[in-house]
């Protein structure tokens, strides 16, 4: 195998949490090197696949790639090896830009209070940083990513500065949950995203046509792609359709080298001085794993035996009910606002907390709506302007709620190597092992009587609850940050304990799961290991 590519900094992974740092160091003048298995995407093309999809998914937009293969959210056990008891519902697809592509664009920051969690209430873990630590990368991530918000709301996060843009507008379904809320514990908030209400960084204003997950035509939600095209323009060189298959240990304890296989059969080696792993928290630990040799006999970085444990996502409790009067759903991106007030109390010493989001997507997500909605009535003998009528009262009257559980970190939920199944480049499929625990269950409990209570404020009615605990595609934690190396896999840096020039960037290094959307904290924790990963360029 020939070493096909050098590079002061080798990056495992194109998606936020790579390319991010990868920009900041080729800025510095550092050489950067990617390899990604996935490919460029054409928006286009994309936007024209999710339209002509029979199975509107996620993933719809991104055909499976068998050398690049991915989980599926409709065949959830395919690629998953799942040995339950609760399966694993969270996916991510694997492209030039990453799983951004097909993200919501929810950019909340973490509480200071997730950061303490064992200090404050006895449960969990503390992390190694304070909110204090992260706030000025949290800040820097908003302008990086382009946040919209009110940067006057105070949404339980200290800020040092303003959004770089205004918030995105609550629709009149908002206002009508908003409206009928108030005076209750049920604040309704604007939520901070990642997408544009005005033109800002050469990308227009979102434009409210409620198609952000899977993909957004015109590219007003932020993907990273916008900061793979900065680390390119800065000199960094993306090696796509390249899939790292495994690191090699060196002499010296560092990784010296990593073994890649092209999309075409052809194998190869690539070397950094530093090595980053960005390849999210399902991919990581698989890697690690999978590169299990003598002088790392558990996988590179396990001497903790930490790799792929403390698999956590947001298990949410989603709920859907018909609003008493039109409320026009299906306008704006798919979620504007939240009930953000209760993230975090006492409570959290018994159960997790929880965030509730307020959907725009009438009942797409749980029942298929509106095309569903068209089918079932016309199945009733409705036709012609009596169906019209049907389908507009309906439609317009459609409301969800979706919460998002803090999971509680459990060793045993994890990830391992499946001992048969491989896939098209040679690595074994990942294997899960999930399940919840009675403090993650309290607090989906305390999700669905809180649903109930806001259906009831708003006079709705037919209220459902799915009986499915679906995933938020928020995976977390399977390469835990602590400040102990025997029971973390990385310091406060993101740097392994075990191999000095080794950094693994995401939402797997995430000690607990709190209650916000990770990317904003990703980006944010990448950005504060810019200075620490380019001092160790040697
Ligand atoms: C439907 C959905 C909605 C979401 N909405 C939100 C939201 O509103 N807000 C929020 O904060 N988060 C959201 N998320 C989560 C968010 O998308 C992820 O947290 C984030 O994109 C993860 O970024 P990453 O860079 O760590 O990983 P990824 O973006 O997954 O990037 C990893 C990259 O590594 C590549 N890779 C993997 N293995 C290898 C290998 N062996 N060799 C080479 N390359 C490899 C992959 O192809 C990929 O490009 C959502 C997720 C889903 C699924
Ligand atoms: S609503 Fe449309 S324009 Fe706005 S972010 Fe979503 S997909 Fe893009």
């Amino acid at each position: 195998m020939a070493n096909d590519i050098t590079a002061d900094i080798l990056i495992i992974g194109t998606g936020v949490a790579g390319a991010i740092a990868g920009a900041k160091l080729a800025a510095k003048g550092l050489s950067v090197a990617f390899l990604e298995t996935g490919k460029r995407i054409d928006r286009y093309e994309a936007v024209e696949k999710f339209w002509n999809a029979k199975i509107k998914v996620p993933e719809s937009a991104y055909p499976n790639d068998p050398t690049a293969s991915h989980p599926l959210t409709h065949r959830i056990e395919d690629f998953y090896q799942q040995t339950g008891p609760e399966l694993f519902r969270s996916t991510y697809i694997k492209v030039v830009g990453g799983t951004t592509w097909h993200w919501l664009g929810t950019t909340l920051r973490n509480l200071p209070s997730d950061f303490k969690l064992k200090t404050l209430y006895g449960h969990g873990v503390d992390w190694p940083i304070s909110y204090d630590d992260l706030e000025p990368f949290y800040l820097a991530a908003e302008n990086e990513i382009g946040v919209a918000g009110d940067s006057a709301e105070d949404l339980g996060s200290p800020r040092s500065g303003e959004f770089p843009m205004p918030q995105i507008p609550m629709t009149y379904l908002d206002k009508h949950f908003a409206s009928a809320l108030d005076g209750t514990a049920y604040q309704v908030r604007a939520t901070p995203q990642g997408r544009n209400s005005v033109f800002h960084g050469d990308r227009p204003e979102c434009c409210g046509n409620n198609s952000c997950i899977p993909i957004c035509p015109i590219q007003a939600k932020y993907d990273a792609t916008v900061h793979v095209a900065l680390a390119e323009q800065a000199g960094a060189k993306v090696h796509e359709q390249t899939t790292a298959t495994g690191l090699n240990v060196g002499e010296d304890g560092e990784i010296a080298s990593v073994d890649f296989r092209r999309a075409d059969g052809t194998t190869g080696t690539a070397s950094g001085k530093v090595v980053i792993v960005a390849a999210h928290a399902l991919e990581t630990p698989r890697l690690l794993l999978n590169s299990a040799q003598e002088k790392a006999p558990n996988g590179v970085s396990n001497s903790s035996d930490q790799v792929g444990r403390n698999l956590m996502d947001h298990p949410s409790r989603l709920s859907w009910a018909m609003a008493a009067e039109p409320v026009w759903p299906y306008r704006g991106p798919l979620a504007t606002s939240g009930i953000e007030n209760l993230r975090d109390g006492e409570f959290r010493k018994e159960r997790g907390a929880f965030r509730i989001e307020i959907g725009n997507d009438g009942h797409s997500w749980p029942t298929g709506a509106p095309t569903t909605t068209a089918s079932d009535l016309a199945a009733q003998g409705l036709r012609g302007e009596e169906l019209d009528a049907a389908i507009k009262d309906l439609t317009s009257r459609q409301i969800r709620l979706a919460s998002l559980i803090e999971q509680s970190p459990d060793a045993e939920n994890r990830v391992t190597l499946d001992p048969k199944k491989r896939d098209a480049n040679g690595v074994p499929l990942p294997r899960i092992h999930y399940d919840f625990d009675e403090y993650t269950r309290k607090g989906l409990d305390a999700a669905e009587a809180a649903h109930n209570e806001v259906f009831a404020a708003l006079g709705a009615t037919d209220v459902q609850h799915s009986s499915v605990i679906q995933g938020s595609g928020h995976i977390i934690g399977t390469v835990r940050m602590g400040s102990d190396a025997g029971s973390a896999v990385v310091d406060a840096d993101q740097r392994s304990f075990d191999h000095r020039n080794l950094f693994l960037l995401g939402s797997g290094t995430f000690p607990t799961s709190a209650t916000a959307n990770p990317t904003l904290t990703i980006a944010a924790l990448s950005l504060r290991s810019v200075d620490a990963i380019a001092a160790s360029v040697k």
